[in-house]
């Protein structure tokens, strides 16, 4: 570093200079002397300008005569006057202000490179400054400028911006101590002579830079340093040089102060950790903070379950009521899951209606604390939620693996656990534990629905018919068409094993138009054979949510020239109980092009019976398990039939077995039945036999 860089700078005692005791004058802390004094004093006759300075008011309280020429004043009165704060740049004030607590603390004086300017014109001296006690007790200062500095341009130039620039310079000694500090070093400690070592709070990071220098002769890091603000954040570097008054080896210290920088950054990074709408923590948080945990129990040990909560129907709530209260909801939930957990519990939002929950070890037994915890969640989070007027039910469903046993890191714990989830999911019964069955299971999964994907694109999919008769006579009305998928290996599937995954990944879309259209065609070539036949097909609720449904179907009324009132579109009581806008568009039109509307496995779903009066319905199909329950045909089903008989509905009775349902269903006036009392779903050829058995030859 060129020493140019530094205002000259030495500690020197005013001894000769200094107005003698018994004249009642004294420097630093001594008795106050009088400006009358000094204009006795042997002072007035030197020949280099003295002069005494107020600090806090910027004024010459005194000056001799040679000061006077130097500030180019003719009297003593008129420099007096001049406001010398008026024009002095913040930085100096500052300076003036560290002299005036100096002078205060440690009594010493100080000699400074200096630019004045007298008049508007520039002239750097060096100067003398000393505590001077003034008389109503206050700290002014002493000033001798003891020469006119011949320095030239650039030094002049870098020593003052080395006083007003905000990066802080430091000179200190190889054992630490301060040689020089600049306006701004020196604002942030304490006592002048602050060393270095005291400063960086962290050891560890203040060996590591004074390893950095020893290696590299320069060390540059981002440190906590004890300020007289308190701890702040600096950004230090560090050089070894050489001190160009004594030519020893010196270190330079340069620092800035980022604290505000740091805080900004440690807000950001706080923010990525956290999800907007609960606040609660978010995936970014699990990736970092649940793995250290698990690190931690790792070295001790220890054992942990991960939970992973999912809301049954959350997408249902989201649809119907809308997304403002969908995140009320979710709000409402992490609060309570929140406060339901102990406080060296984890929890985050990963999304959607997705939490984690990870529960640490405590008293060695994971699995109790686990099922305890699991109980008091079902418990808080099924509590009845109010937002407004409207009272929600919130089941949460939820799949829990161990640490370590299920995973070591929290990607395969998570993945775990998410398995358990989809199982506790699939069975409805709110909990699933992870066991390694699932995983192959998991496989077989996405090996079928690798399957399935070829299934669509090489159409290997057959639709077989169940006949439906009339109760009463038992002449065949029609059939319901029902799709098998014909695999390559694994011979005829039937639907219970593909529908729900194609309905997960959408592909019953294009599995739901086939099965219409193949019914379609048949419907229209038994018409054409004279055997009028109405034929059902289900759509699935999945459907639903695809805006060309309406217009899908009305291309597959054109193109196979089916007549829409002798299709039966046979849909779950879930479709019309998520009912959007979209949805109730979707069924008037349908109806509107002829379709007859079927409601299938009434009974089963949550019934909600208004829709039936709202919504053009003119079947309903009483589920299975009313028919042939174990203790014979349900009351319900009675119910359902009364029930239809007063809106008009036919009623068709779904899986009948036995000639005793036959004859309860005749009894109770049903209008329709199907099920393998009659025959089960059988293909097209097969059906045309089954027909001809049942009715005859056509014609
Ligand atoms: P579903 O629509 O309620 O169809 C009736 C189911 O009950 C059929 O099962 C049928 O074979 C069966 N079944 C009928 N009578 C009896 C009986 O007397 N006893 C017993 N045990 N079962 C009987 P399948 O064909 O396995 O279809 C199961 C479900 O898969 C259907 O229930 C329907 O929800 C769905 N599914 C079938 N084909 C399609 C389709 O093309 N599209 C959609 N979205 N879903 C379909
Ligand atoms: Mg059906
Ligand atoms: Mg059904």
């Amino acid at each position: 570093m060129d020493a140019a860089f530094f205002p000259v700078h030495q500690d020197l005692m005013l001894s000769a200079l200094a107005p003698s005791r018994h004249a009642g004058a004294t420097r630093g802390d001594g008795e106050a002397s009088t400006t009358a004094d000094m204009e006795t004093s042997p002072l007035q006759r030197l020949r280099t300008p003295v002069w005494l300075y107020d600090i806090d008011h910027g004024r010459i309280l005194w000056a001799n005569p040679a000061a006077l020429g130097l500030w180019c004043s003719d009297t003593l009165e008129e420099l007096c006057q001049r406001d010398m704060a008026r024009e002095m740049s913040p930085t100096i004030s500052q300076r003036l202000r560290q002299l005036q607590q100096d002078f205060r603390l440690h009594d010493r004086s100080s000699t400074e490179l200096w630019t004045l300017y007298p008049r508007g014109t520039p002239r750097t001296v060096d100067i003398v400054c000393t505590g001077w006690r003034l008389p109503d007790g206050r700290m002014g200062m002493l000033c001798e400028a003891v020469g006119e500095s011949m320095t030239d341009a650039v030094t002049l130039r870098s020593a003052e911006a080395m006083v007003h620039t905000p990066a802080m310079v430091t000179l200190y000694s190889v054992r630490g101590r301060a040689l020089y500090r600049n306006p701004a070093a020196r604002a942030t400690v304490d006592h002048p002579e602050a060393g270095a070592r005291s400063r960086v709070l962290d050891r560890r990071e203040l060996r590591q830079l004074i390893e950095q220098l020893r290696r590299n002769g320069q060390a540059r890091s981002t440190v906590q340093v004890s300020t007289s603000l308190g701890p702040r954040w600096h950004d230090i570097s560090v050089r070894l040089c050489r001190d160009p008054v004594e030519g020893r080896q010196v270190f330079l210290v340069s620092e800035i102060d980022i604290t505000e920088l740091k805080q900004a950054e440690a807000r950001a990074h706080w923010l990525a950790m956290r999800d907007t709408l609960t606040g609660l923590p978010n995936r970014s948080f699990v990736s970092r903070d649940f793995q250290q945990r698990l690190d931690g129990l790792h070295a001790s040990g220890g054992e942990a379950a991960l939970i992973f909560i999912d809301l049954d129907r959350f997408k249902a709530v989201n649809d119907s009521l809308g997304h403002d209260i969908g995140d009320r909801l979710l709000v409402e939930i992490a609060q309570r899951l929140y406060a339901t957990l102990e406080t060296d519990d984890l929890v985050a939002r990963l999304g959607g209606d997705e939490f984690l929950v990870l529960v640490s070890d405590r008293d060695g037994d994971i699995e109790r604390r686990t099922r305890q915890l699991v109980r008091r969640l079902q418990a808080e989070l099924g509590r009845t939620v109010v937002i407004g007027r409207l009272q929600m039910q919130v089941t949460p469903s939820m799949g829990i693996c161990r640490f370590p046993r299920d995973g070591h890191d929290i990607e395969a714990l998570m993945r775990n656990a998410d398995l358990a989830l989809y199982r506790a999911k699939a069975q409805g019964n709110g909990v699933g534990w992870f066991t390694p069955e699932l995983v192959r299971q998991a496989r077989d999964r996405v090996q079928l629905e690798q399957d399935l994907r070829i299934a669509v694109e090489r159409h290997q999919f057959e639709v077989h018919y169940q006949p439906r008769l009339h109760v009463g006579s038992g002449r065949l009305l029609g059939a319901e068409a029902l799709v098998r998928w014909r695999h390559p290996r694994r011979g005829l599937v039937q639907p219970d094993v593909f529908i729900g995954l194609s309905e997960e990944n959408g592909l019953i879309r294009a599995i739901g138009a086939m099965v219409l259209e193949k019914a379609a065609r048949q419907q229209v070539l038994w018409q054409a054979q004279g055997r009028t036949l109405r034929i059902s097909v289900n759509l699935s609720p999945r459907q639903f949510s695809d805006p060309a449904l309406v217009d899908t179907i009305a291309r597959i009324v054109r193109d196979t020239g089916c007549d829409p009132q002798q299709i039966e579109l046979e849909i779950t009581e879930s479709v019309m109980l998520g009912q959007d806008d979209s949805t109730t568009l979707a069924i008037r039109q349908l109806a509107a092009m002829g379709f007859r509307l079927a409601i299938d496995d009434f009974g089963t779903g949550y019934s909600n019976l208004a829709y039936l009066q709202r919504c053009p319905i003119s079947t309903l199909k009483i589920d299975r398990s009313f028919i042939a329950g174990e203790r014979g045909v349900s009351p319900l089903a009675l119910l359902v039939l009364t029930m239809c008989r007063m809106l008009g509905i036919e009623t068709v009775a779904e899986g009948v077995e036995t000639e005793a349902q036959l004859d309860w269903l005749r009894a109770q006036d049903c209008d329709e039945y199907q099920g393998h009392l009659c025959s089960p779903a059988l293909p097209a050829d097969q059906f045309e036999r089954r027909m001809l058995e049942l009715a005859g030859p056509a014609g």
